[in-house]
């Protein structure tokens, strides 16, 4: 065997190629001749026309070289001693097929006998001795090529047989100089498209492309077709399907090319990847998946350090629902980019900190929804936490343009600090999501840090949404009544009912506490309509008992999810019908966020109450999402106004001014007026004075039970005038 061996390879790329001559290629040809010139000869050429070359001196070599070896094409002599180029041609060809690796043959002029049979036996082509070596490159040029395409083709029908099997992959065929391009019915279908309703053209595809995406897949497309050497193209993007979300789909692709190299076709497969796709869609950010595998690194990483400590932050914008039911979601989506976009910007100082080459995946990650997490994998103190989480507050309460209009929106932040003692990402997360949930309930937009107390009280409220369930049945709850006085002559005028809860083990439980319980259960539907039956009786008493004109009055505080439900109507029907009160002494009090719930569904129940005459009265006024051109496309009859307005009226201008605000407006629209928590005579004297008609407050009374309510009601029959605390002409 005499092989020519190069820096210890069969395969040579000739370091020494004039630089004029074609570009190394991966390209590796096997030359077999018994001639050790006629193959040095025509090795050297093909390693300047950039070839790797190997070579055999007899047939049973070449066969155990071509075993051995990926060739691309083999150069085979002839008239060999021993086994002749004919019979190793017959055993190539046994297991290769002629695209898979072309035979050229070389043979004398006077051969021609043998040449026939030769390609009758599979050979591709042939040139002859002495050889014309341009003629020959040119020819071994063309076999290379056409193997190529012929691959390509290949794998392209491969990609069609698996297609057929699985409808995630579909696939396009797109011929370059015609500029005509095929779809596969499967490539359609990923987009959500029948096969005739999408057309042939790149457009359909290009136009569908993200906005964010589009320009880097075109470049990219354009430098892999402009690139001789590169024979494949592979791009991730969003695209976006009919139903207009978008989905994240990878192109996989093989450019076939002349032996010029320009670019004739290329055929490729698009592959759906959103669901292994570790990024959201909308902002770009890893994905929950994604966060929470991250997170387990950072868990098990710190379970044998005792000293290090990371840190989760658990991120839920407050009142998002009522942004994007409101403003719609098209906004929606756009305000979650945005808050992205800045929630990036407020880490990217202390992810710089972190191992640089951590920074790309650990960070920040969208959990869906509203909800964001923030993973800062090592902090040294729980500081460090803290001042990211300032960091965000900060930069999301400034106001957001959207669609020409300014959105203000907070976000309520739960911070977790990662210790040796966390055993899984779960722990972590429920107590960063406990957190959260604290902030959420002091009022949103602001922090709180986990601490153990709080792992108890999470506990605790389990424990109360099991009891709450039963709460009805053992009598537990007592439903209150707090006087409602007109505040020029602080006469009683009506109650409100509030509801007390007392647990048998925890006492006393106040309705912030356990109304927003109740609601997230689903128990404020049957708990709300029995508070109603209950006031409403209560009331049919009172007012027989209190003959007043116009009649005692009763307000029920009624949540969202009361209002919501289909069956809310009907119980208000029934409960009037059972008492027979005059409608217009029951009024509903519906907290003011709820009222910006724009669903045409809240305005159509509200409508449907006002028909039957109930008075309606928004809650809380001031503290919600205050838009109050809308205010009179409600049906309300009084507003009430936040008791955080009225306890800060001595010692803040602003709330007077706020105050003094809604009363033009209540004025405006011709709505009743009623501030709630009054606790001192002063207040009570400036809201009168303001123009507020009525008030309730400690200063007035606290809510009281439905016996001591019977009391004084006794007490008071003979004047016909009940005036709880002080009087407002007593005062000096
Ligand atoms: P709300 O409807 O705004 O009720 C007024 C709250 O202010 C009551 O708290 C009342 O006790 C308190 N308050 C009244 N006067 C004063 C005062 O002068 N100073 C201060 N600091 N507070 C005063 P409560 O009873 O704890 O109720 C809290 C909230 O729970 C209520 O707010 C209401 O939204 C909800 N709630 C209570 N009962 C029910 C109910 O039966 N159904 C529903 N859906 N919600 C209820
Ligand atoms: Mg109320
Ligand atoms: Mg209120």
């Amino acid at each position: 065997m005499n092989i020519t061996r190069n820096a210890g390879a069969n395969i040579l790329q000739d370091e020494s190629a004039k630089p004029n001559v074609a570009q190394p290629s991966s390209e590796s040809l096997l030359i077999v001749d018994d001639n050790p010139d006629n193959r040095d000869m025509l090795a050297r050429r093909l390693k300047r026309a950039g070839y790797g070359v190997a070579e055999a001196e007899n047939g049973p070599d070449a066969l155990r070289l071509i075993a051995e070896q990926n060739f691309t094409l083999v150069l085979l002599d002839i008239m060999m001693p021993g086994m002749s180029g004919i019979e190793v041609l017959k055993t190539v060809r046994t297991e290769h097929s002629p695209s898979k690796l072309p035979v050229i043959m070389v043979s004398a002029l006077t051969e021609s006998n043998e040449v026939a049979e030769a390609l009758n036996l599979g050979a591709n082509d042939y040139i002859t001795k002495p050889l014309d070596f341009p003629v020959a490159i040119a020819r071994i040029k063309m076999q290379v090529t056409r193997k190529r395409s012929e691959e390509a083709i290949r794998k392209s029908e491969e990609r069609y047989a698996l297609a057929a099997k699985g409808a995630n992959e579909g696939l396009w065929d797109w011929d370059i100089a015609a500029n005509h391009i095929e779809y596969s019915p499967e490539w359609k279908a990923i987009l959500g498209y029948e096969n005739d309703s999408i057309g042939d053209s790149t457009e359909a595809w290009f136009s569908r492309i993200h906005e964010e995406d589009r320009i880097r897949v075109e470049s990219d497309l354009s430098s892999s077709l402009a690139d001789k050497q590169q024979s494949q193209f592979v791009s991730e993007y969003r695209i976006q399907h009919k139903s207009r979300d978008y989905r994240w789909a990878v192109s996989r692709a093989t450019i076939v090319r002349s032996p010029e190299g320009a670019p004739i076709r290329i055929v490729g497969s698009l592959t759906d990847i959103t669901k292994t796709k570790a990024f959201d869609t909308l902002t770009g950010l890893p994905n929950r998946l994604l966060f929470v595998e991250d997170l387990s690194d950072v868990v098990r990483d710190c379970a044998s350090k005792p000293l290090k400590r990371f840190a989760l932050l658990f991120l839920d914008l407050d009142r998002f629902k009522i942004v994007n039911d409101s403003l719609g979601h098209v906004i929606g989506d756009r305000l979650l980019e945005q808050v992205s976009r800045r929630l990036e910007g407020s880490i990217r100082l202390s992810k710089e900190r972190e191992k640089p080459d951590k920074v790309a995946r650990f960070g920040l990650a969208r959990f869906g929804g509203d909800e964001f997490a923030i993973l800062l994998s090592e902090i040294k103190d729980p500081n460090d936490a803290v001042l990211v989480a300032m960091r965000v507050l900060d930069r999301i309460r400034a106001p957001f343009q959207l669609d020409n209009r300014e959105v203000f929106i907070n976000v309520s932040i739960g911070i977790a600090i990662g210790d040796s003692l966390y055993e899984s990402p779960t722990e972590i997360l429920r107590d960063a999501d406990t957190a959260m949930y604290r902030a959420k309930s002091a009022g949103g937009g602001r922090y709180h840090v986990f601490d153990e107390a709080m792992r108890t009280d999470a506990q605790e409220r389990l424990e109360l949404e099991n009891d709450l369930r039963q709460a009805i049945q053992n009598r537990e709850l007592t439903p209150f009544f707090q006087p409602k006085v007109e505040l020029k002559t602080g006469n009683v005028i009506g109650f409100e009912v509030l509801l007390r809860w007392h647990h048998p083990k925890f006492g006393e439980i106040s309705p912030g506490k356990f109304i927003p319980i109740a609601e997230e259960t689903g128990l404020i539907v049957p708990i709300g309509a029995w508070v109603l039956e209950q006031a409403c009786h209560k009331i049919q008493q009172w007012q027989n008992k209190f003959t007043i004109d116009p009649p005692l009055t009763m307000a029920v505080n009624v949540s969202v999810k009361q209002l919501l439900h289909p069956e809310f109507l009907a119980t208000v029907r029934r409960v009037l019908a059972e008492t027979a009160i005059p409608p217009s002494s029951l009024s509903l009090e519906i907290t003011e966020s709820v009222v910006f719930q724009e669903s045409a569904n809240v305005i159509h129940i509200l409508d449907s109450l006002k028909e039957l005459g109930i008075h309606l009265e928004v809650d809380d006024f001031g503290t919600g999402y205050s838009s109050l051109n809308r205010l009179d496309r409600y049906p309300f009859d009084s507003i009430k106004i936040d008791r955080s307005f009225v306890a800060r009226m001595g010692t803040d201008k602003r709330s007077e001014d706020i105050i003094q605000g809604i009363v033009s407006l209540a004025k405006m629209l011709h709505l009743g007026l009623v501030a709630e928590g009054i606790e001192d005579g002063k207040n009570a004297e400036l809201l009168a004075s303001i123009g507020c008609t009525h008030g309730q407050g400690y200063y007035f009374s606290k809510a009281i039970a439905a016996n001591e309510i019977e009391l004084e009601l006794e007490k008071h029959q003979s004047s016909g005038t009940w005036q709880p605390g002080k009087v407002l002409s007593d005062r000096p």
